[in-house]
């Protein structure tokens, strides 16, 4: 019984670094891995409910769509409007 203890922990444990290896391996954030700009959230309702830390995203730009790693939402949220006036030169 001893071993079969022992076989279920350490196939677990294989799941779980799998999981954790994937999971890091995921782009992160809203933004495209292929050409920088913000994707479209899509809603899955197995990601939203059994995954929350993951959302499936779409690219409007190529086209890439897949499942990224959900990004910590602070309280000043980037928009276009405030990169713009971000990149805007100080005037003299
Ligand atoms: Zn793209």
């Amino acid at each position: 019984m001893l071993v079969v203890g022992v076989l279920l922990v350490t196939v677990a444990m294989r799941v779980a670094i799998v999981m954790a290896v994937v999971y890091l391996l995921l782009p992160k954030g809203p933004l495209c891995p292929h050409c920088g700009i913000e994707m479209v959230p899509l809603r899955n309702r197995f990601f939203d409910r059994l995954l929350p830390a993951l959302q499936r995203r779409w690219c409007l730009e190529c086209g890439w769509d897949g499942v990224v790693r959900r990004a910590r939402v602070t309280g000043a949220r980037d928009s276009g409007l405030g990169t713009r006036n971000r990149l805007r030169a100080p005037s003299p």
